[in-house]
């Protein structure tokens, strides 16, 4: 069981969007640190194939007990992601894909951060070394006043990440998440 951070009453409320449990890891921690306190929504309809999601969902339950965090997961819809970024299938990793596929993401979990009344809203993505942090964070101010623009990835944030995984045995997937990633 995770120990520490239960300032629970004084602290700020953040909706999370989480991409994957291991990414989970050293960003929960450090905006517990900040002060807030984390809710945790898995909303990713871009991972192929289905068995993959239900297997990084798994992960995710996992981190949200360890780290004793409440976790919502959103639908799943992969046909529908599909449609959001057809035409854009060549696009490679970092492209203007990702960018759509951010775009759909941080859409959802704003509008869910708006529906349970919390006002801030975070992502895990920019914790890859592989993603766009900038990017991510224009993409979700946008979409939400909210939004808090961190990189995850600094101050050893990605290393904290895979020492969480390491530590737990977790499941590391090997690729971003989509079919065309995939390839
Ligand atoms: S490579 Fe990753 S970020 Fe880019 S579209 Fe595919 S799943 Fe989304």
């Amino acid at each position: 069981m995770y120990k520490g951070y239960h300032r629970a009453a004084t602290m700020k409320k953040v909706l999370l969007h989480i991409c994957c449990g291991i990414c989970a890891g050293g960003v929960v921690e450090k905006l517990r640190q900040d002060g807030y306190k984390v809710t945790g929504y898995f909303y990713n309809p871009n991972i192929y194939l289905a068995e993959e999601y239900e297997r990084r969902l798994e992960v995710v339950r996992d981190a949200s007990r360890l780290l004793d965090f409440e976790l919502i997961a959103g639908p799943y819809n992969n046909i529908v992601w599909q449609e959001r970024v057809q035409g854009l299938e060549e696009e490679p990793e970092g492209g203007k894909r990702c960018s759509v596929c951010f775009r759909v993401r941080l859409q959802k979990a704003a509008d869910k951060a708006r529906e349970l009344g919390i006002k801030y809203l975070a992502s895990t993505l920019s914790v890859s070394p592989h993603k766009n942090a900038p990017e991510i964070n224009n993409i979700g101010q946008e979409l939400s006043k909210g939004f808090l623009p961190y990189d995850f990835k600094k101050q050893n944030g990605f290393r904290k990440t895979m020492d969480f995984a390491k530590e737990h045995n977790f499941y590391r997937q090997h690729y971003c998440g989509c079919k065309f990633g995939r390839k």
